[in-house]
């Protein structure tokens, strides 16, 4: 079972996010290279690199199953304002190049939102766009992220998924989310109907990587928001059919669950749930004190 939690990427770089991974008892990690809502960046320390590296080592982490995620305000759908687009384009260059610097060979990617242009259109501009960014060459490959279809969000099908996966010039993988699964309308409790006909459109060698998330929503909602594991409408033994599926056996799953809390605005209070929740996930029994826990263990 290779599993891990997003994980901050704060002044210690790698190093910090394998010490956090580490402390959720993980063996693998998904980090953003800054603040996930911006686009400031420092270069990447080599001696920090080097230091998280050998603490992989000691800790069996394969770094090949370590995930990187591209901030998500960067949008290569919609190309109204050119320098926007290009932008876009310069910064997720810039990303996979960090990324080759770390050593990280998957980087996952929203594929992007329409805002006011035809969905064709907006596909297009995704492909034109990888197309340009990829022909710079880069070891890491990009994972396009299955979406739950809020606002004009691209990406909540296989259909979608598929039109940029073929027609890009470069290798694509995907990035199954379940709680955007869940929302765009996916029924998880038939995951083996879902996985036969992605296998059939895209084949199940794309998938690098899961995200797990209960989902606070109901089927088919186009919402987006994540529950803690067990704690949404998916359910724990769905959510663990997913996790433990034979034909997924080698794909690194990352949970993005919501920290917790007694008063969730309280930045200083609350706490994440990883640690709890893959100790619950290697037990495969559903723990109804899985917050209490949370908030008696961090405080
Ligand atoms: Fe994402
Ligand atoms: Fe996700
Ligand atoms: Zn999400």
């Amino acid at each position: 079972m290779i599993i891990g939690s997003h994980v901050g990427f704060g002044k210690d770089q790698l190093l910090g996010s394998v010490k956090e991974a580490i402390s959720y008892n993980a063996n693998t990690f998904m980090f953003y290279t800054g603040a996930p809502q911006n686009t400031l960046r420092k270069s990447i320390d080599s001696s920090l690199t080097n230091e998280a590296k050998k603490l992989m080592k000691e800790n069996n982490i394969l770094i090949d199953k370590v995930i990187c995620h591209a901030p998500y305000i960067i949008n290569l759908a919609n190309n109204l304002d050119e320098s926007k687009w290009q932008f876009s384009i310069n910064f997720l260059t810039e990303e996979l190049k960090r990324c080759d610097e770390l050593g990280i060979s998957y980087m996952v990617l929203h594929p992007g939102s329409a805002v006011s242009i035809p969905r064709d259109v907006a596909i297009k501009n995704i492909i034109d766009a990888l197309n340009i960014i990829l022909a710079k060459s880069s070891k890491c490959q990009i994972l396009l992220e299955t979406m739950a279809g809020k606002g004009t969000e691209l990406g909540i099908n296989l259909d979608e998924l598929k039109a940029i996966v073929d027609n890009t010039h470069y290798p694509i993988g995907v990035c199954l989310d379940t709680c955007h699964l869940n929302d765009s309308g996916v029924d998880l409790n038939n995951f083996d109907e879902y996985l036969n006909l992605f296998d059939q459109m895209i084949g199940l060698d794309k998938i690098h990587c899961i995200h797990i998330n209960d989902s606070k929503n109901a089927i088919g909602t186009h919402k987006d928001r994540h529950e803690n594991i067990g704690y949404g409408t998916i359910g724990f033994e769905t959510l663990l059919k997913i996790i433990y599926h034979d034909k997924l056996k080698d794909v690194p799953k990352i949970l993005e669950t919501p920290y917790v809390g007694k008063d969730i605005l309280d930045k200083e209070r609350i706490y994440p749930p990883y640690k709890f929740e893959i100790e619950m996930i290697l037990n495969q029994q559903f723990d109804e004190k899985l917050i209490e826990k949370i908030n008696e263990y961090y405080k």
